[in-house]
């Protein structure tokens, strides 16, 4: 008899998502019968503008913002350069503030457009944070300057899940005139994202982590809030990213949003219950294993867990011929041997950094799943311990 082979389970859902059947099929036509250059006055061009214009509406309702305040791009990590770049130079044009106040934690994405800023002159603060990845509100207020431009903070960190209280801290910001930007990026389909309530003047998001595709992100820009764009060419999105759009990519972002918002709140009770129940099941059956920040507000789908005594990449390596998906740390920081920029950031103790493993759960995520990996995960890290010994 033939052995069937056995399922895999994919439990990296913070790193990406595969696009839905949904979101595809609303796709398809503008690769095909519908794939025309929306900036073309031909009736061709008109349609594949009214596709983009539609997408543009359904994104803009979403967020409670206008649609003139949606500028797609190319990704999540163009938006937050575009964002954080953008207003930065923007006000440096005018000469007023030159000063932008960021977080340890941030992704790569927003630390290096601030390095950049950093070599044009610009003085950068980075706020610290606890061991549960939080900010501690009176450094954030002490932090802020007459001269600050703008604050970019993470509404949900996508190593920990911690989240910030961006609203409380885009207020504060805005006492003292400067602008704020969060990149809420792995907040997507998870949590409320409404730009009045959160009171951001910018706010980013990438369409392939909560099932849509990949390459295609927005910033979402305030009414009367300049920024200097990064891609110079045509006028397309308002002047602020030239390059004639990926309107299937675009049409693809919507259709996600939408359906993510309206699962958002089942979804997020259901990952919630499964996040807890696995974190539970970990704690009781693997000495040496440790949950970060599980004192934080937190996204309701990320498990960050230490296993003391154990090397992450090996850790991950076995799951994964067990037939399991997982992260060490950040998938960017994936393949480097340095304990993550955010493990370092809470103070993880080295031992305890090197062996931190990231489970994220999403809609290919059950019961049955965490079940399976509970029961296998307790003989892997041991097996992983003891060969770390031998060879040590
Ligand atoms: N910001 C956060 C918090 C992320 O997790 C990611 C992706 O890993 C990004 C930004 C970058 O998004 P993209 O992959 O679309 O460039």
């Amino acid at each position: 008899m033939k052995a069937t082979a056995r399922k895999r389970i994919y439990a990296d859902h913070a790193a990406t998502t595969p696009v839905r059947d949904e979101v595809l099929a609303a796709m398809l036509p503008h690769f095909g019968a519908n794939g025309f250059n929306p900036s073309s006055i031909h009736a061709e061009g008109r349609r594949a503008r009214a596709a983009l214009d539609d997408a543009r509406v359904r994104i803009a309702r979403a967020l409670g913002a206008k649609p003139r305040e949606i500028v797609f791009t190319g990704s999540g990590s163009e938006a937050i350069n575009l964002a954080v770049l953008g207003v930065a130079r923007a006000c440096a044009r005018k000469q007023e503030r030159r000063h932008v106040i960021t977080g340890a934690t941030e992704h790569y994405a927003g630390l290096h457009a601030v390095d950049m800023l950093r070599e044009e002159g610009f003085d950068v603060t980075i706020l610290p944070v606890d061991a549960n990845g939080e900010i501690d509100p009176a450094t954030f207020a002490s932090a802020l300057r007459d001269e600050t431009a703008l604050v970019s903070l993470m509404l949900a960190n996508n190593e920990l899940g911690t989240l910030h209280p961006i609203g409380e801290f885009a207020a504060l910001a805005h006492e003292r005139g400067a602008l704020f930007h969060t990149d809420a990026v792995q907040a997507a389909g998870r949590i409320p994202l409404d730009v009045c309530e959160l009171r951001v003047d910018l706010l980013s998001l990438s369409a392939h982590k909560f099932f849509g595709p990949k390459g295609v992100g927005m910033l979402y820009v305030r009414s009367g809030t300049t920024l200097a764009p990064l891609v110079a060419g045509g006028g397309q999105e308002h002047g602020l990213r030239a390059g004639t759009e990926n309107v299937a990519g675009i049409v693809g972002l919507a259709t996600a949003f939408e359906l993510a918002l309206a699962e958002r709140v089942a979804e997020s009770e259901r990952l919630r219950a499964l996040r807890d129940r696995f974190e539970v099941g970990v704690l009781a059956t693997i000495p040496g294993a440790r949950v970060n920040a599980q004192g934080a507000p937190r996204l309701p789908h990320v498990a960050s867990v230490a296993f003391e005594g154990v090397d992450a990449p090996t850790l991950l390596i076995r799951l994964d011929l067990e037939g399991v998906a997982v992260s060490a740390g950040s998938a960017c920081a994936a393949g480097a041997s340095e304990p993550s920029h955010v493990l370092r950031a809470i103070g993880s103790p080295e031992s305890a950094a090197r062996g931190t493993i990231r489970f994220s759960f999403g809609r290919l995520t059950g019961m049955l799943e965490v079940d399976d990996v509970l029961a296998m995960l307790p003989e892997i890290v041991t097996e992983v311990r003891d060969e770390a010994t031998v060879l040590g």
